[in-house]
Protein backbone atom coordinates (compact mmCIF):
# COMPACT_ATOMS: atom_id res chain seq x y z
CA UNK A 1 0.00 0.00 0.00
CA UNK A 2 1.81 3.19 -1.40
CA UNK A 3 0.75 5.25 2.44
CA UNK A 4 1.50 2.19 4.55
CA UNK A 5 4.57 3.38 6.60
CA UNK A 6 5.55 -0.13 6.89
CA UNK A 7 5.25 -1.08 3.01
CA UNK A 8 7.18 1.94 2.52
CA UNK A 9 10.11 -0.04 4.66
CA UNK A 10 9.68 -3.00 2.87
CA UNK A 11 10.35 -1.20 -0.34
CA UNK A 12 13.11 0.59 0.89
CA UNK A 13 11.37 4.18 0.33
CA UNK A 14 11.89 4.76 3.93
CA UNK A 15 15.12 3.82 5.88
CA UNK A 16 15.34 1.30 8.93
CA UNK A 17 17.56 -0.87 10.99
CA UNK A 18 16.77 -4.25 9.13
CA UNK A 19 17.84 -7.33 10.98
CA UNK A 20 16.67 -9.64 9.24
CA UNK A 21 15.00 -10.50 5.54
CA UNK A 22 13.64 -13.16 3.86
CA UNK A 23 10.63 -13.55 0.91
CA UNK A 24 7.89 -13.10 2.97
CA UNK A 25 9.19 -11.63 5.73
CA UNK A 26 11.07 -8.18 7.47
CA UNK A 27 12.64 -7.86 11.35
CA UNK A 28 13.57 -4.26 11.99
CA UNK A 29 14.62 -1.98 14.84
CA UNK A 30 11.76 0.14 16.53
CA UNK A 31 12.34 3.53 16.39
CA UNK A 32 11.13 4.22 19.61
CA UNK A 33 12.95 0.95 21.50
CA UNK A 34 11.45 -0.04 25.14
CA UNK A 35 14.04 -2.23 25.72
CA UNK A 36 17.73 -2.76 24.12
CA UNK A 37 16.77 -4.43 20.62
CA UNK A 38 13.29 -3.53 20.78
CA UNK A 39 12.61 -5.54 17.46
CA UNK A 40 9.56 -5.65 15.03
CA UNK A 41 8.70 -8.50 12.80
CA UNK A 42 6.05 -7.56 9.76
CA UNK A 43 4.47 -9.88 6.75
CA UNK A 44 6.12 -8.04 3.50
CA UNK A 45 2.49 -8.26 2.42
CA UNK A 46 0.35 -5.86 3.76
CA UNK A 47 -2.22 -6.64 6.33
CA UNK A 48 -4.04 -4.49 9.36
CA UNK A 49 -3.94 -7.58 11.36
CA UNK A 50 -3.75 -11.36 12.01
CA UNK A 51 -7.28 -11.96 10.54
CA UNK A 52 -6.57 -10.07 7.36
CA UNK A 53 -3.25 -11.92 6.41
CA UNK A 54 -3.57 -14.93 4.10
CA UNK A 55 -3.03 -18.05 5.74
CA UNK A 56 0.14 -19.15 4.34
CA UNK A 57 1.59 -16.08 5.66
CA UNK A 58 1.10 -17.20 8.82
CA UNK A 59 3.84 -19.79 9.48
CA UNK A 60 6.41 -17.70 7.54
CA UNK A 61 5.70 -14.94 9.71
CA UNK A 62 5.84 -16.62 13.22
CA UNK A 63 8.83 -18.52 11.85
CA UNK A 64 10.71 -14.90 11.99
CA UNK A 65 9.50 -14.38 15.51
CA UNK A 66 11.27 -17.32 16.51
CA UNK A 67 14.16 -16.81 15.05
CA UNK A 68 14.56 -13.47 16.03
CA UNK A 69 13.69 -14.01 19.68
CA UNK A 70 16.07 -16.81 19.87
CA UNK A 71 18.42 -14.19 18.69
CA UNK A 72 17.94 -11.53 20.88
CA UNK A 73 18.43 -14.30 23.83
CA UNK A 74 21.36 -15.49 22.75
CA UNK A 75 23.28 -12.08 21.31
CA UNK A 76 21.43 -9.49 24.40
CA UNK A 77 22.06 -12.09 26.83
CA UNK A 78 18.39 -11.90 27.72
CA UNK A 79 16.59 -13.45 30.02
CA UNK A 80 13.21 -13.86 28.50
CA UNK A 81 11.11 -12.16 25.89
CA UNK A 82 7.55 -10.21 25.70
CA UNK A 83 6.46 -11.28 22.58
CA UNK A 84 2.84 -9.57 21.07
CA UNK A 85 0.67 -7.63 18.83
CA UNK A 86 -1.24 -4.42 19.15
CA UNK A 87 -4.49 -5.22 17.26
CA UNK A 88 -6.90 -1.70 16.75
CA UNK A 89 -6.64 1.67 18.60
CA UNK A 90 -8.17 0.59 22.02
CA UNK A 91 -4.86 -2.07 22.09
CA UNK A 92 -2.74 0.58 21.32
CA UNK A 93 -2.01 0.05 17.46
CA UNK A 94 -0.48 2.98 15.45
CA UNK A 95 0.66 1.76 12.60
CA UNK A 96 -2.15 -0.36 10.43
CA UNK A 97 0.73 -2.94 8.88
CA UNK A 98 0.06 -6.32 10.97
CA UNK A 99 3.74 -6.40 13.28
CA UNK A 100 4.81 -8.38 15.94
CA UNK A 101 6.52 -6.21 18.71
CA UNK A 102 9.53 -8.59 20.39
CA UNK A 103 11.47 -7.01 23.96
CA UNK A 104 13.56 -8.71 25.29
CA UNK A 105 13.45 -8.79 28.84
CA UNK A 106 16.31 -8.85 32.06
CA UNK A 107 15.36 -9.77 35.55
CA UNK A 108 14.71 -6.68 37.50
CA UNK A 109 13.95 -4.50 34.28
CA UNK A 110 10.73 -3.17 36.34
CA UNK A 111 8.80 -4.19 33.52
CA UNK A 112 5.22 -6.04 33.44
CA UNK A 113 4.07 -9.25 31.86
CA UNK A 114 1.61 -8.67 29.19
CA UNK A 115 -1.53 -9.62 31.71
CA UNK A 116 -0.76 -6.46 33.67
CA UNK A 117 -1.88 -4.26 30.35
CA UNK A 118 -5.18 -3.64 31.62
CA UNK A 119 -7.05 -4.65 34.59
CA UNK A 120 -11.02 -4.99 33.01
CA UNK A 121 -12.16 -8.34 34.32
CA UNK A 122 -15.91 -9.89 33.09
CA UNK A 123 -18.69 -9.58 34.91
CA UNK A 124 -19.54 -13.25 34.18
CA UNK A 125 -18.05 -16.69 35.65
CA UNK A 126 -16.39 -18.37 32.97
CA UNK A 127 -18.58 -21.07 32.25
CA UNK A 128 -21.03 -18.05 30.91
CA UNK A 129 -17.94 -16.99 29.50
CA UNK A 130 -17.32 -19.83 27.47
CA UNK A 131 -20.76 -20.36 26.22
CA UNK A 132 -21.07 -17.11 24.98
CA UNK A 133 -17.88 -17.31 22.84
CA UNK A 134 -19.46 -21.52 21.92
CA UNK A 135 -22.57 -19.70 21.10
CA UNK A 136 -20.32 -16.90 19.21
CA UNK A 137 -22.88 -13.88 19.83
P1 LIG B 1 1.94 -0.10 17.52
O1 LIG B 1 1.52 0.81 18.63
O2 LIG B 1 1.88 -1.56 17.91
O3 LIG B 1 1.21 0.18 16.22
O4 LIG B 1 3.49 0.16 17.31
C1 LIG B 1 4.02 0.85 16.22
C2 LIG B 1 5.49 0.91 16.49
O5 LIG B 1 6.14 1.31 15.32
C3 LIG B 1 5.89 1.89 17.60
O6 LIG B 1 6.56 1.19 18.65
C4 LIG B 1 6.78 2.88 16.89
O7 LIG B 1 7.87 3.30 17.68
C5 LIG B 1 7.25 2.08 15.68
N1 LIG B 1 7.60 2.88 14.53
C6 LIG B 1 6.91 3.89 13.99
N2 LIG B 1 7.54 4.37 12.89
C7 LIG B 1 8.66 3.63 12.73
C8 LIG B 1 9.73 3.63 11.80
N3 LIG B 1 9.78 4.49 10.77
N4 LIG B 1 10.72 2.73 11.95
C9 LIG B 1 10.70 1.85 12.98
N5 LIG B 1 9.71 1.79 13.90
C10 LIG B 1 8.71 2.68 13.79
Amino acid sequence: MADCLFCRIVNKEIPAEIIYEDADTLAFLDVHPKTPAHVLVIPKTHAENLAALSDSQIPPLFSTVKKIGKLLRSVLKADGLTIGINEGRASGQEVDHLHVHILPRFENDRGGSIQSIVNNPPLQNLKQIKEKILKND
